[in-house]
């Protein structure tokens, strides 16, 4: 079933992803999707690429957002934030820069601990990898980030030969402490002074399924303004089983597909997730849409 606003997209501009911005409003004319949000992975980096092609389609109206990924004492969570300003606050952009060194830092500190470990993996290994699947354009501006990981685990494993089986990789891959993500206390406060509206997203591990004691504690903590309810990742019935807690503390509900490629392309990451795909209700839309406006642009 396609939905008629898709509020989680991640294009070529995110270290996973490979869509051209250009395609999901592509997309979204073919399937009648009318609202949609491009949320990169920590940044937003491809906003140029977004405005150009709200241009080219006033059919389709775009929110602007990003998914930040937060470190909190109750763990680690990605959060949709929707309604980003188009040029950011610079205590947003102190944010954005945090992000763009913590995925080069975690790159080099994953190939220094395989390196360390008698696995020679460099740095030029990392942007050639990269480069297999990103465009140059992303390369120039976010450095020699990390890589995808079934793209650096079949190197690994395929090419170089390293590990036998994913036991052995994990072995050696355990010695590496993946950096803290930047702190909830710093992003999300930051995300809210600058307009915009902050959703915990597919939160079926993070709420344990449907522990209410955790979503309380959660909502306290993250004071996050809404739930992605619908993506497919959360089973039906805990979309309407996280709408209703949505409803009970006044919250938002969102919903969005988390699509990362497309179909035909050369890789196909996250090929589960298709764009528009969600059981997500057009009333959720509309009560997101007055609290934030889509892209202007002549
Ligand atoms: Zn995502």
């Amino acid at each position: 079933m396609t939905a008629t606003f898709d509020f989680h997209l991640h294009t070529c501009w995110s270290y996973d992803a490979i869509t051209p911005v250009e395609r999901y409003f592509q997309l979204a004319r073919e399937r009648a999707v009318k609202y949609i949000a491009i949320t990169e992975h920590h940044q937003m980096d491809s906003f140029a690429e977004v405005q150009d092609a709200a241009r080219k389609y006033p059919d389709i109206s775009c929110i602007p957002g990003a998914e930040l990924t937060v470190h909190s004492p109750l763990g680690t969570f990605d959060m949709v934030c929707l309604g980003l300003p188009t040029v950011p606050t610079p205590e947003l952009q102190r944010v954005f820069d945090a992000y763009h060194q913590w995925q080069r830092d975690v790159g080099d500190g994953f190939s220094d601990s395989l390196t360390a470990a008698g696995y020679p993996y460099t740095r030029e290994d990392r942007l050639a990898l990269l480069r297999r699947y990103r465009p140059e354009k992303t390369i120039q501006v976010q450095g020699i980030t990390h890589v995808q990981n079934q793209v650096q685990l079949d190197y690994l494993m395929k090419e170089k030969k390293y590990f036998p089986n994913m036991e052995a990789f994990n072995a050696v891959r355990s010695s590496f402490v993946l950096p803290h993500y930047p702190e909830y206390s710093t992003v999300l406060p930051a995300v809210k002074r600058a307009g915009g509206l902050v959703f915990i997203a597919h939160p079926i591990h993070y709420f344990e399924q449907s522990n209410v004691a955790r979503m309380d504690a959660l909502r306290e903590l993250l004071q996050f303004d809404g739930i992605e309810c619908a993506h497919d990742m959360v089973p039906p019935k805990l979309t309407i089983f996280y709408h209703e807690y949505c409803i009970k503390h006044h919250l938002l509900s969102t919903a969005g597909s988390d699509c990362h490629s497309f179909e035909g392309a050369l890789y196909r990451f996250g090929a589960g997730h298709d764009f528009g795909r969600h059981i997500g209700a057009d009333v959720w839309r509309d009560a997101i849409l007055e609290r934030v406006s889509p892209l202007r642009v002549q």
